[in-house]
């Protein structure tokens, strides 16, 4: 039996049967930009595996950073210990995050990350005396990652209404709907407030991504709701907790998404680039203020604490990713991408089966009436050599961001080519393509 045949078999892909399993292609080293496949072929991975691969693959200074590490120790349990890559690299965070979130909880993934985020707000509003203040309020649209909690602040009606029975029941207001770049208006978060209104003794905390709803919607959307759930949260006493496990460490241009409307979290979690897509890290990053109320509560303690919390691994390469973030042009680099999409996505705007086409930083969208087909997928990431992996009517790209304008025009083609394609079925239900 080849490897891909005991696979399809037995081996469960993300979002996907095991009696019709999707294609999957046998990939065998990955350097750049660029994934080489068992036949010897080679894709651009224009999708930054699943965003994370910021510095391309394989960077040698993260791969050399794992590689000594991994000589002195792989892991230790950090429940009675620390080490260096812990230490250095909580420090290489906090001074790379907005001023005050120096407080820090490793996780080992986003998922974790946000569970984490979530409780904490839970327990600083407990420690406060306020313990009917524990409903998180979400954006609809939003993504938040695939465990119980995470399901339960993402998007009510997407992909996890099959679990409404086992989920807590959070808030919603209604998906920002005044695209990033529009006209602002008075009234135009006001199913934010409205909930507000409702619910406010209720409120643990609000969570959002911060102007880019990726997973769920790939929508942009403008920073005046950041603005305004600062404010909401600040009179209602909730926590303002700022998803950028996609959207930050310069996806849309600056380090933080958040700081487009000049606000700041007093939780924000990170994730997916940290270690530049090398190895499974994450973070949630706490005020003073928050982590010192969690500990006048009862219990004192925050009470999490997986296995592999601050592997040693995962931490060094992420301190030599965030060396690589830190010696600068990141900024440039996404807007330089994203000048590049906009220049080259501009015709499939005029497509018949086009709705809009979206850019923002390294970043960019086009949104059609109809799915792709699965045939005119695959046709065009083999006769482009570009991986791409829409989902639902999303044709989408967030390569490196170390891509320069050659692979990011060869990307746009293999886009437009797609979305120029004759559209595929009417989506069934339950046909995700994520
Ligand atoms: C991917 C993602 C998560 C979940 O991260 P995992 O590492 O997949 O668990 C959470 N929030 C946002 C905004 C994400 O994009």
């Amino acid at each position: 039996m080849t490897a891909l045949e005991y696979d399809r078999l037995n081996i469960w892909h993300p979002y996907a049967s095991l009696r019709n399993p999707p294609r999957v292609r046998h990939a065998r080293r990955a350097s750049g930009l660029e994934i080489e496949l068992a036949d010897g072929s080679r894709l651009i991975d224009a999708v930054s595996s699943w965003w994370c691969v910021a510095h391309g693959h394989n960077h040698p200074a993260i791969t050399e950073a794992i590689r000594r590490q991994s000589e002195k120790m792989c892991h230790v349990m950090f429940g009675g210990f620390t080490h260096d890559p812990a230490v250095e690299l909580a420090e290489k965070l906090a001074a790379f995050a907005p001023p005050g979130l120096d407080k820090v909880f490793f996780a080992d993934s986003g998922s974790i990350a946000v569970e984490v985020a979530l409780k904490m707000a839970v327990q600083y509003q407990t420690a406060l005396g306020r313990p009917e203040k524990s409903r998180i309020l979400a954006l609809k649209g939003g993504y938040h990652g695939d465990t119980s909690l995470c399901m339960s602040v993402s998007d009510p009606d997407g992909m996890h209404t099959l679990f409404g029975s086992i989920m807590s029941k959070q808030l919603f207001a209604d998906k920002p709907s005044l695209p990033f770049g529009g006209e602002w208006e008075d009234g135009c978060a006001s199913s934010l407030r409205g909930v507000f209104e409702r619910h406010g003794g209720e409120i643990a905390a609000v969570v959002c991504e911060s102007v880019f709803q990726a997973a769920n919607a790939m929508n942009f959307y403008h920073p005046g709701y950041l603005r305004e759930m600062r404010s909401l949260c600040d009179e209602y006493g909730a926590l303002l907790i700022c998803d950028e496990i996609a959207a930050g460490l310069y996806r849309t241009g600056p380090r933080w998404a958040h700081e487009y409307a000049g606000i700041r979290p007093d939780i924000m979690t990170v994730g997916k680039a940290l270690t530049g897509g090398h190895i499974t890290l994450a973070a949630a990053l706490a005020s003073g203020r928050v982590a010192e109320t969690i500990s006048s509560g009862k219990p004192s303690a925050f009470m999490h604490g997986p296995t592999y919390m601050a592997n040693p691994l995962a931490c060094a390469a992420a301190v030599a990713s965030l060396d690589l973030f830190a010696a600068g042009g990141y900024g440039e680099k996404a807007s330089r991408i994203g000048e590049v999409f906009s220049r080259s996505l501009a015709r499939a705007a005029e497509l018949p089966n086009v709705r809009s086409v979206r850019v923002l930083g390294a970043a960019a969208v086009i949104e059609t009436n109809r799915l792709p087909s699965a045939a005119d997928i695959d046709r065009v990431i083999d006769s482009h050599g570009v991986w791409l992996r829409p989902f639902c009517n999303f044709i989408y790209s967030m390569p490196p961001l170390v891509s320069g304008d050659g692979a990011v025009e060869r990307i746009a083609e293999a886009m437009v080519d797609l979305a120029s394609a004759p559209p595929g079925p009417e989506p069934e239900d339950g046909d995700f393509h994520e």
